[in-house]
């Protein structure tokens, strides 16, 4: 999932928006220079362009190539497990957390309508319950939002109403949530850096930045080309890897796999999803689907935290789908793909600074959609001066891995396998 530079096989590229930026040559110049063309990145990237500085952009692969153009495309809002935050550092943090949580989300929606992106943005989530503690859980959340005064209508849903929402006999309620949704991410990312290059921000593809040189007037090399700028800002995540190896001993890459059915009849996209929500269960290796927009389920799952894609996506997921849809037995995959999501051990996103101008986020531990934009305006505010949101995060404290070694980790896919066992117990 590494080394090829052009999109992965999925449905998404398939169905992109086709736009190609130059690969950086030569000695450039630019206020900022951000490392990576993901939603962190390009997010970054539209904020400081749209306030006037001189931007470039570089990405190792194509716009979108990462976990922002192959995820699962929910856009569920929330930042950061607030209550977490609110027990380190106290009730006003914590109520900083959840109103940047609702932020994230109005940033997707906004800019969807202020740049008119096509990516098929819908709105309609449903948290699904496997057991009665997920039921639990769910009143608890609608208790906590009524208290909070939440700005989206969430309706718990019995057992016998799910036939309403999904055409599965597996779960035993559910949580819809008005306000969350679905869409086209890598078309949405697209749309994002469209907006930005119109701008004027320098946008290249196919460009690794292989070193950073760090000082006042930090510079960052590919194989061919440099810019130097006054602040860098590094939005690699998953997939920075040795450009700055400082970063990649506190997350760990895991594994996250998706397979795209053929188009189906209306009539049995409409008997799977009657109200074309998009769903996930709740467990922590949990599967999540929806519809596209020409009909075909998107059914993702499966975690490993190995770094090695498995051999066969479908032959592991396909029976997953099957046992929450049997009327799919007979449909056809038409692709399969997988991204690295970046996990921080205690689930919260890491931000910080290397060397007083180069900043950094990731680690957003499988929820990103959302949260990378809100990133993106925190970087291009600290950028700016603003640190207020920036510092909170930058504050906590995140483990590293000795030896900074993600990959093949024996130890720690044990530990995470942990975690699953107590959850099924
Ligand atoms: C399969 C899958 C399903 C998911 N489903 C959901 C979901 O439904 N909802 C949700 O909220 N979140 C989901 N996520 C998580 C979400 O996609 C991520 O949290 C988010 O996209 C991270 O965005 P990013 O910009 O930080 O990183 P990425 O999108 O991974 O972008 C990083 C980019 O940096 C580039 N890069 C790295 N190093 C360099 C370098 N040295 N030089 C230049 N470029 C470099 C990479 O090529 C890459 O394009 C999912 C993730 C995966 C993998």
């Amino acid at each position: 999932m590494h080394d090829t530079r052009e999109h992965t096989n999925s449905y998404y590229a398939a169905t992109r928006e086709r736009i190609e930026f130059p690969v950086l040559r030569g000695e450039q110049r630019a206020d900022i220079v951000i490392v990576g063309g993901g939603f962190t990145g390009v997010s970054a990237a539209l904020y400081l362009q749209e306030r006037g500085y001189k931007v470039a952009l570089l990405e190792a692969n194509r716009i979108g190539w990462g976990a922002s153009g192959r995820n699962g495309g929910q856009l569920i809002d929330g930042f950061v497990n607030e209550d977490k935050i609110e027990k380190r550092f106290g009730s006003d943090a914590g109520e900083m957390a959840y109103r940047m949580g609702l932020e994230s989300r109005e940033i997707v929606v906004e800019r969807v309508e202020r740049y008119a992106i096509d990516c098929n943005l819908k709105f309609g989530f449903l948290d699904l319950a496997l057991k009665q503690s997920d039921v639990d859980d769910f009143e608890a959340q609608v208790a906590q939002k009524r208290r909070k005064n939440y700005p989206h209508t969430v309706e718990l849903i019995e057992k016998s109403r799910m036939p309403e929402f999904v055409g599965s006999d597996k779960y035993v309620g559910g949580l819809v949530n008005a306000g969350n949704g679905h869409l086209h991410p890598l078309n949405l990312c697209i749309g994002e850096v469209r907006a930005a290059a119109q701008q004027g921000a320098q946008v290249f593809e196919q460009s690794r930045v292989t070193k950073i040189r760090h000082g006042a007037k930090p510079r960052v090399d590919t194989s061919i080309g440099s810019i130097r700028a006054d602040k860098i800002i590094l939005a690699g995540n998953a997939y920075l890897g040795d450009a700055e190896p400082r970063l990649r001993s506190s997350i760990i890459p895991a594994g996250s796999y998706i397979i795209a059915t053929e188009a189906l009849p209306r009539e049995l996209a409409n008997e799977l999803l009657p109200k074309d929500s998009a769903c996930c269960d709740q467990r922590v290796a949990l599967d999540y689907f929806r519809l596209s927009a020409d009909n075909r389920l998107l059914f993702g799952g499966l975690c490993n935290y190995s770094g090695r894609k498995p051999k066969d996506i479908s032959a592991v997921l396909q029976p997953k789908m099957i046992s929450v849809f049997p009327q799919l037995e007979d449909v056809r995959i038409d692709y399969e793909w997988g991204g690295y999501i970046a996990i921080s051990i205690n689930r919260i996103p890491q931000f910080g600074r290397i060397e007083g101008n180069t900043y950094f986020a990731q680690g957003y531990s499988g929820h990103g959609v959302a949260p990378t934009h809100l990133a993106g305006k925190m970087l291009a505010d600290v950028v700016c001066g603003d640190s207020e949101q920036f510092d909170v995060f930058a504050r906590v404290r995140h483990l590293k891995l000795p030896g900074g070694r993600w990959f093949a980790n024996p130890a720690l896919a044990l530990g995470m396998m942990y975690y699953r066992i107590r959850e099924v117990l």
